[in-house]
């Protein structure tokens, strides 16, 4: 892995000091999703700096379900979130947690600013609310602010029995009408919503707004560091202001990082969800989605995806990473870690014609040569073969050194062919290209060391299986579809997916497995689908283009 030692380390180094704010304590971190949605790439990039740095410093880093919303959340996402963070291989231990366990506390942490002082009922409505803002130069108003402690008490205890209509009261922290940062005006911690929670039904008809609640939880989780994305650095005079005023023990530090963006594709949960509720997608998990179970089923390893975290950096300068690095990473990875195996996408017949009709032979293969310890497979060999269209070409044009008529080329680990020419239907279409082998040529080489150009993949036509083949491009046609003033879904690339029926593939791949990725020579990075691939259908998926114009800096 890159080394990954980044300035929020550095403040922790810091801190670990003697004197210094943790000296002798555990570094205890969260990551804290909100249920309504998968994760995604980005997502990962908190998961790497949370668990990454527990993982640092010999810590701990919590898993914890930011349902404090009462809207939208759901258990499938729950499960699906933990799924996602175990495959990259992050671990949170039995400390999961849902942020909705601490209501009851939240709730007594508010009674306690409210007795002293620090909070008080307000009866604006959200609209009147929006006037009384002030700006820049004008501080806000409350008519409410400074009723009588015991009066917010009662209210506040009403508003929790149901008494009061939505939205027609909250409690407000009482800090500074005139702050500049507005977030400091007396913010709302507390509205009255009826909407059944995903985990307490109608227990509650208040909620704890985030910038309240999320303090709190990681009080009450013991977190020294909280660790979050940048467009919460404005929160954080009020995160400290809430820590600072409530009896816990812990005062967990807030640090902000940049989120990661990436080109050709969007990162917001509301987006993606959008896509697979249009039918855009085929789900969440559609090999083109940018979340991780569908990077997953695309053939991404956990592996590529920490180490281009790792390798982007953090900072707290907002970057678009270019989609095509993620690739790089991908095929980097697996290169080292991916069996080769051949497969032909677009087949035609091959008849090596001076070949005994009933002949058959094995080439033993390396898996990888990336890796001695990948062991070898069987590759049969026998008279009729499938090659791929694209090589062979009747008429060759300039610089092409695969099949024509009287050249020569390799097949691979097999022996060097000739041309001797091709069949034709009645419309001109070839269907059938001819060779003669040169029988001295056993394993690919020349006996007189003449030199062959150019060398192709090839199946064999006796144990070759029939595959289907779904070739992925880039969701978006545009670099940024995210950008605030375009339609994204005006983007979509309509050729993102190409299904491509009646490939043919090496019998080997008859004993894969879901998941487990390839080389296919010459072709690309391809791995067998999690939901559809069944020994009686074998279905791949293009995971990444062999070779790409693409060089990291
Ligand atoms: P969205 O805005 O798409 O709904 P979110 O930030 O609300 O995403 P959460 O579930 O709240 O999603 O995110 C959990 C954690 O992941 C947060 O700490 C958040 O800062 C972080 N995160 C989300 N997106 C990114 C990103 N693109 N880059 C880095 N961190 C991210
Ligand atoms: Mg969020």
């Amino acid at each position: 892995m890159a080394e990954n030692k980044h300035f929020i380390h550095e403040i922790i180094d810091e801190e670990l000091k003697e004197g210094g704010r943790c000296y002798g304590k555990k570094i205890h971190t969260r990551f804290p999703p909100e249920p309504n949605g998968y994760l995604h790439i980005g997502h990962a990039k908190a998961l790497e700096i949370d668990f990454g740095t527990a993982e640092l410093y010999g810590g701990l880093c919590n898993l914890r379900m930011d349902d404090t919303n009462p809207t939208k959340e759901d258990e499938e996402y729950v499960e699906a979130i933990k799924e996602d963070i175990k495959w990259l291989g992050h671990d949170w231990g039995d400390r999961f947690f849902y942020a909705s366990e601490y209501f009851e506390k939240m709730y007594e942490f508010a009674i306690e600013l409210i007795e002293k002082g620090l909070a008080y009922v307000c009866e604006l409505t959200p609209e009147q609310m929006k006037e009384m803002r002030g700006d820049i130069n004008t501080p806000a108003q409350s008519p409410f602010r400074d009723r009588p402690i015991e009066e917010s008490l009662d209210l506040f205890k009403r508003m929790r029995a149901g008494e009061f209509e939505d939205g027609s009261m909250t409690l407000r922290a009482k800090i500074d009408l005139a702050s500049g940062n507005f977030n400091m005006r007396d913010p709302v911690i507390y509205r009255i919503n009826r909407l059944p929670h995903h985990r307490l039904g109608t227990t509650w008809c208040i909620y704890p707004m985030y910038d309240f609640a999320h303090p709190i939880e990681d009080a009450l989780e013991g977190i020294t560091h909280s660790l979050c994305s940048l467009e919460f650095e404005n929160h954080r005079p009020l995160y400290d202001w809430v820590v600072n005023n409530i009896s816990v023990e812990t005062k967990p530090r807030q640090i902000e990082f940049a989120r990661l963006g990436i080109t050709h594709t969007v990162l917001s949960k509301r987006k993606l969800r959008n896509l697979v509720e249009t039918g855009l997608v085929s789900g969440w998990d559609d090999p083109r989605m940018p979340t991780l179970c569908g990077l997953r089923r695309r053939g991404y390893t956990p592996n590529s995806i920490r180490e281009f975290h790792a390798r982007n950096g953090v900072s707290k300068v907002n970057a678009v990473v270019d989609f095509a690095f993620l690739e790089y990473c991908l095929r980097e990875d697996l290169n080292k870690t991916a069996n080769r195996a051949m497969a032909v996408i677009n087949p035609i017949k091959l008849v090596i014609d001076n070949y005994p009709d009933d002949m058959a032979e094995s080439f033993e293969v390396e898996n990888n040569p990336e890796d001695p310890n990948s062991g070898t497979r069987t590759v049969t060999f026998s008279k009729e073969l499938w090659i791929d269209k694209e090589d062979f070409m009747e008429e060759p044009a300039k610089k092409y050194f695969r099949l024509y008529p009287g050249n020569e080329v390799r097949l691979k680990s097999a022996y060097v062919i000739k041309c001797v020419g091709c069949d034709k239907d009645e419309n001109g279409n070839v269907t059938c290209v001819h060779a003669t082998y040169d029988t001295e040529s056993r394993g690919g080489n020349t006996a007189d060391g003449r030199k062959i150009k150019a060398t192709i993949h090839w199946v064999d036509q006796k144990t070759a299986l029939d595959a289907e083949i779904r070739l992925y491009d880039r969701l978006f046609t545009v670099e940024a579809p995210d950008l605030a003033d375009v339609n994204y879904l005006d983007f979509v690339n309509p050729d993102s997916l190409t299904v491509v029926q009646g490939a043919k593939v090496e019998a080997s791949l008859a004993s894969c497995k879901p998941e487990d990725r390839f080389q296919f020579l010459r072709v690309g990075y391809f791995c067998a689908d999690n939901k559809d691939f069944t020994p009686d259908h074998l279905v791949f998926n293009r995971a990444v283009s062999l070779k790409d114009s693409y060089k990291p800096e």
